[in-house]
């Protein structure tokens, strides 16, 4: 007789095999560093980019000026009921300000975000124009909607010009979505390019998720938008909380009639608990201060800029333009072999393989952080050169 389980027994058993098992580590942090198998090393891994998730000094500023509603640890309700406290309405009106557009709206997450946001502004009469290398939420959002989905080359806007010109007459609304840092390979949209070609054709909105630049790239941190100077010509520009800003939740500025439209139409906002309100009360406090981070921004950007080269003087290919550095390795057990010496010298980087990124380019995922000290990423780049002369000598 089969077991009733034995489908996803042998399913986990193959994974095993082409060493694809995934499993959740047993992790402890201290700072920057970080515990795992007995071994204490610099974490390389986390999505802490200004380094504000270690700054325990910050957090106990905010926590000791923190009172009244901005205390709670629950909202205990959907914001359509009784759970939109004035902590979240204050971050929406914060955003749209420093973003200098009409309106903000915030979600419990970004997985929340891009599962929603398509699936409530798409119908069968909408045509999706996605990067092939967005975010597994949007491929999720997309999946979720009415609408007809193509995906065009990553990063291929002639491509993309074409698919426009060809359907621009068929489709009353189309969208083109992308992330602005690309989260696997570190390299970045030309944005003003994308608003620029919009604009060329009716009916065409633009999505930009920048869940990996909000806080890190701009002048005043608010990302790849406001470095190209466009944040005016993207129709939904969205960002998370979870990353650069050491918070929870995700936002979009938009025009007060897609927040509205989002309030009405968004499964993902309607239907789920708001965010805690002292989590809320974070992020808000974290963003009014982000214009005055350069400091963290400038540093992440001279480490980043020191392991990108170093990668390319070393003869391999690095398309990154940012703080997240892919170092391509080929086959999932040699991405695992790599990742596993580097821990042993001190380093814990993780290997990124399929599903995640595409079949035969598993790699080390390098996500630096503003609060690495220089002498690190020195260490670093020893490593990966002596790797680089002797083949899996790292
Ligand atoms: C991390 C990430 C998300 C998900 O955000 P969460 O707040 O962690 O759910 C969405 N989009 C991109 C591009 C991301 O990198």
């Amino acid at each position: 007789m089969t077991d009733t389980y034995d489908y996803y027994k042998e399913t986990l058993q193959t994974l095993r095999e082409r060493g694809d098992l995934r499993r959740l580590p047993d992790v402890e942090h201290t700072g920057r560093r970080i515990t795992a198998s007995g071994r204490t090393m610099l974490n390389l891994s986390s999505n802490d980019y200004l380094g504000l998730a270690t700054d325990t000094v910050l957090q106990q500023e905010f926590l000791d000026g923190v009172g009244g509603e901005d205390r709670l640890l629950s909202s205990s309700s959907s914001r359509l009921l009784t759970g939109n406290f004035t902590a979240c309405t204050g971050l929406e009106h914060l955003l749209a300000g420093l973003f200098r557009r009409e309106a903000a709206l915030v979600f419990s997450s970004g997985y929340h975000m891009n599962t929603g946001i398509l699936p409530a502004l798409t119908d069968a009469h909408t045509l999706i124009l996605a990067d092939k290398l967005v975010h597994a939420s949007i491929i999720d959002g997309i999946r979720l909607s009415a609408a007809r989905c193509i995906r065009f080359r990553h990063q291929d806007y002639a491509q993309l010009e074409r698919l426009l010109e060809q359907y621009h007459g068929q489709y009353p609304r189309i969208f083109i979505v992308t992330e602005s840092i690309f989260s696997m390979d570190g390299d970045i949209a030309p944005l003003a390019r994308l608003v620029e070609l919009k604009r060329r054709y009716p009916g065409v909105m633009l999505y930009v998720d920048e869940a990996h630049a909000i806080g890190v790239r701009g002048r005043t941190g608010l990302g790849i938008a406001e470095e190209q100077d466009c944040i005016g010509g993207v129709d939904l520009l969205c960002g998370t909380f979870g990353k650069a800003l050491a918070s929870v939740g995700a936002y979009v500025v938009c025009d007060e009639v897609i927040r509205q439209f989002l309030i009405n139409r968004m499964r993902t906002l309607i239907f789920t608990t708001a965010l805690p309100p002292l989590n809320v009360a974070w992020t808000r406090y974290v963003v009014e201060r982000l214009a005055g981070m350069t400091d963290r921004r400038e540093r992440l950007a001279d480490i980043s800029t020191l392991l990108r080269e170093a990668i390319r003087s070393s003869g391999m290919d690095c398309v990154s333009d940012s703080h997240i550095i892919p170092y391509i390795i080929g086959a999932s057990p040699d991405a695992m072999l790599k990742a596993d010496a580097l821990q042993r010298h001190g380093f814990y980087v993780l290997p990124v393989r399929p599903p995640t990124v595409p079949e035969g380019t598993s790699r080390l995922r390098f996500s630096l952080t503003a609060d690495m000290e220089r002498p690190e990423i020195d260490e670093l780049v020893r490593c990966l050169r002596d790797d680089a002369k002797n083949g899996d000598g790292i």
